[in-house]
């Protein structure tokens, strides 16, 4: 079997500072041999690739995935994947999830999803009908009646029949039938929406999920061997969702440190998803700022007074997890990449964006960025034994970038500064020419 010999590496491993003048063996689906470049002799039928200093990394994760999202906007009044037809919104999550792979994600948990069209995915991209990146599927978003996750129960088209995104349960049986009949149709992780707020409006401190349906929920996909993740913002539903055992926590935008601590003490991943946050506050202002009457879309705003209301108390809870992410990074947290992204204001392939936010604006070290997009992601999917860094007796899935992303963290996410990707040593994308032989 023809190895490929990567040499004059910039290696960033996933754990360590950027190691230049290193090589790196891949042979089969797998990483072989990791050396100086001076300590490690090629074989005369070796690919031998110099990469000239380029960056050798292990392949991204976004750990929040809509793979249906497609300019998703409430002033449009849409039905939340009610109203597309599954063929149609299918196809939509095909051009997402190839956009994703040729941006250097090769791996992807998901987030809710409809008509179990992540699995169908999954399936076509494991039999090589369409390309795509590893893919962890999500259900529908498992919500109590009456509730969405703004809190403002407006949208009429939210109960409309049980065929879209949103399935409504209620009670811990209700949830624990829901998760076994949703994860049994082929999803790796179940989807609750368990308290208000996020980017839409404040994160209300109301009940939407009672403790013991997280409970009950949580139980049931881990009875199955499978996980559990939770749209969450409140205070009161964080500190349930740690002691409940979800394993993602997305949002979290009432972050505090007793907050932290729980989810420390859980051992359980977050998802800050951030760029939806500040793009969908300035969006909203917008309109209101154009004097868009959401009224006459059919959402149950009363006044100029109460809509700005709602954009001030979103954007104080995004102020607070700006101030706090540091503080849970520096404290340990399993942080996650991966954003909202289909929603209007963020669409889908706009992900160096995320990376920037993060590492620019919140001034979070760029190698603790790259750990949230690669080795915790695999971790949270128990797979990190076999992939989510650079290591020998890993798979290969892995990307050239054109340039050090530690120093300019906005390659990251890139197509065009992304000139090689291989998934499990198969080269998907490879700009990086013949190579000389050695
Ligand atoms: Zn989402």
């Amino acid at each position: 079997m023809q190895r490929t010999v990567f040499r004059n590496v910039n290696l960033l491993d996933g754990n360590q500072p950027a190691r230049p003048g290193t090589s790196v063996v891949v042979e089969g689906p797998s990483i072989r041999e990791i050396a100086e470049d001076a300590a490690l002799k090629s074989r005369p039928d070796d690919r031998v690739v110099d990469l000239a200093g380029r960056t050798l990394m292990p392949g991204l994760w976004s750990s929040h995935f809509h793979t249906i999202f497609s300019d998703w906007a409430p002033a449009q009044a849409p039905m939340l994947g009610l109203e597309a037809q599954p063929g149609f919104m299918a196809l939509v999550g095909q051009d997402n999830v190839r956009r994703a792979l040729d941006s250097g994600f090769t791996s992807l948990i998901c987030s809710s999803s409809a008509y179990n069209i992540d699995h169908a995915l999954k399936v076509a991209i494991h039999r090589g009908l369409t390309p795509g990146p590893r893919l962890f599927a999500c259900t529908r978003e498992l919500m109590t009646p009456g509730d969405q996750p703004d809190g403002s129960n407006s949208s009429w088209y939210m109960e409309i029949g049980n065929h879209g995104i949103v399935r409504r349960c209620s009670g811990p049986e209700g949830f624990r039938h829901a998760v076994r009949e949703e994860l049994g149709r082929g999803a790796d992780i179940a989807k609750v929406s368990a308290s208000a707020g996020h980017g839409v409006g404040p994160a209300d401190e109301i009940e939407s999920l009672s403790f013991e349906e997280l409970r009950a929920a949580a139980d049931a996909a881990h009875g199955r061997g499978k996980k559990l993740r939770a749209h969450t913002a409140s205070k009161r539903s964080i500190l349930d969702c740690a002691r409940a055992g979800v394993d993602i926590i997305d949002h979290a935008d009432r972050l505090d440190e007793e907050g932290i601590e729980a989810i420390l003490a859980a051992d359980l991943s977050l998802a800050p998803t951030l760029l939806f946050s500040t793009r969908f506050l300035a969006f909203l202002q917008g309109l209101l700022d154009q004097g868009i009457d959401l009224g006459a879309q059919g959402h149950l705003v009363e006044s100029r007074e109460e809509f700005q209301a709602r954009i001030d108390g979103g954007r104080a809870d995004f102020e607070n997890m700006c101030e706090v992410l540091p503080e849970a990074n520096r404290a340990g947290l399993r942080l996650l990449v991966g954003d909202d992204y289909g929603v209007i204001s963020i669409p889908h392939g706009d992900y160096s964006a995320e990376f920037e936010l993060y590492v620019d604006k919140l001034g979070i070290p760029a190698l603790d960025v790259i750990r949230w997009a690669t080795r915790n992601a695999a971790e949270t999917m128990n797979v990190y034994a076999e992939t989510g860094s650079v290591e020998v007796g890993k798979l290969a899935d892995l990307i050239v970038i054109d340039g050090d992303p530690t120093r300019d963290i906005s390659l990251l996410g890139n197509p065009e500064a992304t000139v090689a990707i291989l998934q499990k040593g198969i080269f998907y994308k490879d700009a990086l020419g013949a190579g000389a032989a050695a």
